[in-house]
């Protein structure tokens, strides 16, 4: 049984981690690249490896087209630019979007992308052997990639990869976390102090479900797009 509250995982990893502003292990761990896409693959995930966030656009972009398309909030799609490739040649829903501005509330809006042909968001963790891990607040995102569409595309910076699922969960509640509450000004423990998970009791926690996908979910396509450097918390 894993302890998901456990502020320490003691070892170089984990230090490298917290000292690391990409949230990356990278001083003191290189993922095997080729594991992971194996370990995806063996997990019935389509796998595919991108060098940079321009080739993951482009190959996302010459993937889907004449979609309804749902993005979920992330930091990694953000960064690749991805709604401005696609709107061009698809229906795109964006959480990322104010929906303000379309006099639609987070939750219509939110609760649009579960219905898109293509749904695309990032991982908060995924272990060397191609599980994948989200931590969710609200659990549309988590929801959105479960469920309902055509094809589901998570899209990862190799920061993202963890040796297992231990690591993994870690790196969600310690790294993850904290610097999604900072990013979006949470009255959390863990943004005030930018360093740890508290386990906190906050109205505004965002960690309030877990999705491990230990394989692909049934009747549905999804792909895991790996990008060759650090993107996204
Ligand atoms: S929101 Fe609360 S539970 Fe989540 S990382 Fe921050 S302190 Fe921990």
């Amino acid at each position: 049984m894993i302890d998901v509250t456990r502020p320490e995982l003691d070892d170089a990893i984990t230090r490298a981690w917290q000292a690391s502003p990409e949230g990356s292990a990278a001083a003191v761990y290189t993922p095997d690249i080729e594991r992971v896409l194996r370990g995806l693959r063996a997990n019935r995930f389509e796998a595919h490896y991108c060098a940079d966030a321009a080739e993951a656009r482009a190959y996302l972009n010459g993937k889907i087209d004449g979609k309804k398309v749902g993005i979920g909030d992330s930091e990694t799609l953000r960064k690749l630019e991805l709604h401005e490739a696609l709107a061009a040649h698809n229906q795109v829903h964006n959480v990322l979007r104010s929906p303000i501005n379309k006099g639609m509330s987070f939750f219509e809006y939110a609760k649009g992308t579960l219905l898109t042909d293509v749904f695309l968001c990032s991982v908060n963790a995924l272990t060397e052997d191609g599980i994948l891990v989200n931590m969710d607040g609200t659990g549309n995102r988590v929801a959105a990639a479960l469920f309902g569409h055509e094809k589901v595309y998570y899209v990862a910076g190799v920061n993202k990869i963890c040796p297992d699922l231990d690591h993994a969960i870690w790196r969600l509640r310690n790294i993850a976390a904290p610097r999604n509450c900072l990013r979006k000004h949470k009255a959390t423990p863990c943004a005030k102090r930018g360093d740890r998970c508290y386990n906190c009791a906050s109205p505004e926690r965002i960690c309030n479900g877990l999705l491990i996908e230990f394989k692909k979910m049934s009747n549905m396509e999804m792909e895991v797009v790996l990008v060759g450097e650090c993107l996204g918390l």
